[in-house]
This record gives structure tokens, C-alpha cells and sequence, in this order.
């Protein structure tokens, strides 16, 4: 069996060397430790090891999670699964970064709830992505509007590629988004997951989410 620091130093290594490969600085790289599905324990071992900020999929279930977290100094949280309006002022009050905003509507009830929030915009490429994201048409409007919310700082875009057991086929995407992002003058790309995060990097990403390849397979509740 492979313990925490075997795999984190593995996934450090792996993103080392795929920033080598096209000449950025790893230090450039922020790595993500998904913990869904995860008990607490995980997180705090995690942190234990130097590891700062988390991505968690759903409001409720980190909602149980975070009053045993919150004594870990400079900890900082990620909301990556998506997000109802319904739910965002709980989010809000959770979460310092929101990966997946993907409405002017949402934007709007993020900003209502009154704190200061980073935010990246969940893009949806093509038809076979999942069901949310914005259109690449949608994001001027969106881009607009979000930056006319006070308590939202946009810190750039977040794409999931249709999953696959072959990296290669991640790239378009990854490339895609960075074309984007440039576009809109946006410093950040969330994007690369266990199984692409080095073709993410290699297509510019400055935020890879990985967790199976930290903790190991989820068995989903
Ligand atoms: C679960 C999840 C990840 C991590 O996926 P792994 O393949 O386990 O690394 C990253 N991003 C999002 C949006 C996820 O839902």
C-alpha cells in the first residue's frame, strides 16, 4: 500500500516534470487536493504534509466537514462541483474559491451573500461536457457582469474534458480553454484532474484538481 507521502511526492514529481517539458515554473502551479467523498482525516494528513488548498464537490457534505477543519491555519477551500443558486450563500460561507460559476444569475446570489469570494467560471466546450458551464458565447456577458460585482474577484476559467482513459484526447480542451482565457485578459485555468494534469500543464493550466491520484480510488457512498 501506498501512503500519502509516497503519492504526494509522486504527483509533485509528475507535475514538476511536465512543467520542465514547456519551461514553466512549478512554483506557477497550484495543486488542488480533491477530497470529496473523503473523510476529514484525509485532509488534515494532507495538511499535515504541507498541502494548503482543498477542492470539495458538494455544499452539504463539506457543510459537515468544515466546523473540524477550521483550526487549520491558511487552509483554504474550493467549491469544483457544481453549484445551485439555491445553495450559494451556504457556499459563500464556505468556500474561498468557486470553480464552477456558470450564470449571471449565480454570480449575482454569490455576491448578494456579502463576502469577499475568487471565482473561476466553469466553461463547457462542446456538447459532449457535462451538463454545466458556460458557452464560450455566453462568457463576454458573464465576464462583464462578474466583474460588476464588488465582492467578486475572477480569477479566470475551469473546464472537465469528457472523461477518458487517454490524456491526448484532454488536450484540445485544455487548449481551448487557454485561448480563451487569453482572450478575456484572464491570469487563471483551472483544469487537469488525476488522469490529464500533465497535458494541462504542458496547455498552460495554473490549477490542477487531483484525488485519486493523492488518496487513492473513492468509493462513492
Ligand atoms: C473529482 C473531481 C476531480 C478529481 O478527480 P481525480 O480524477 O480523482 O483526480 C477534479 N475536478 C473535479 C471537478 C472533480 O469533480
Amino acid at each position: 500500500m501506498q501512503t500519502l507521502p509516497d503519492r504526494l511526492a509522486a504527483v509533485r514529481e509528475r507535475i514538476a516534470r511536465a512543467a520542465e517539458r514547456v519551461r514553466r515554473d512549478p512554483a506557477q502551479i497550484l495543486l488542488l487536493a480533491v477530497t470529496k467523498v473523503f473523510p476529514v482525516s484525509f485532509i488534515r494528513e494532507a495538511y499535515d504534509l504541507g498541502l494548503r488548498d482543498f477542492g470539495e464537490n458538494y455544499v452539504q457534505e463539506f457543510e459537515t466537514k468544515a466546523p473540524q477543519v477550521s483550526g487549520l491555519q491558511g487552509a483554504r477551500f474550493h467549491l469544483i462541483g457544481h453549484l445551485q443558486s439555491n445553495k450559494s450563500s451556504k457556499a459563500a460561507e464556505l468556500f474561498a474559491v468557486i470553480h464552477t460559476v456558470d450564470s449571471i444569475r449565480l454570480a449575482r446570489r454569490l455576491n448578494e451573500a456579502g463576502r469577499s469570494l475568487d471565482l473561476m467560471l466553469e466553461v463547457k466546450l462542446s456538447p459532449e461536457q457535462a451538463k454545466s458551464g458556460a458557452t464560450p458565447e455566453e462568457l463576454p456577458e458573464l465576464i462583464a457582469a462578474v466583474r460588476a460585482c464588488h465582492n467578486l474577484r475572477l480569477l479566470g476559467l475551469m473546464t472537465m474534458p469528457p472523461w477518458s482513459d487517454d490524456p491526448e484526447l484532454s488536450r484540445p480542451y485544455f487548449r481551448d480553454l487557454r485561448e480563451l482565457a487569453e482572450r478575456h485578459a484572464l491570469p487563471q485555468l483551472s483544469m487537469g484532474m488525476s488522469g490529464d494534469f500533465e497535458v494541462a500543464i504542458e496547455e498552460g493550466s495554473t490549477c490542477v484538481r487531483v484525488g485519486t491520484a493523492l488518496f487513492g480510488k473513492r468509493i462513492k457512498a
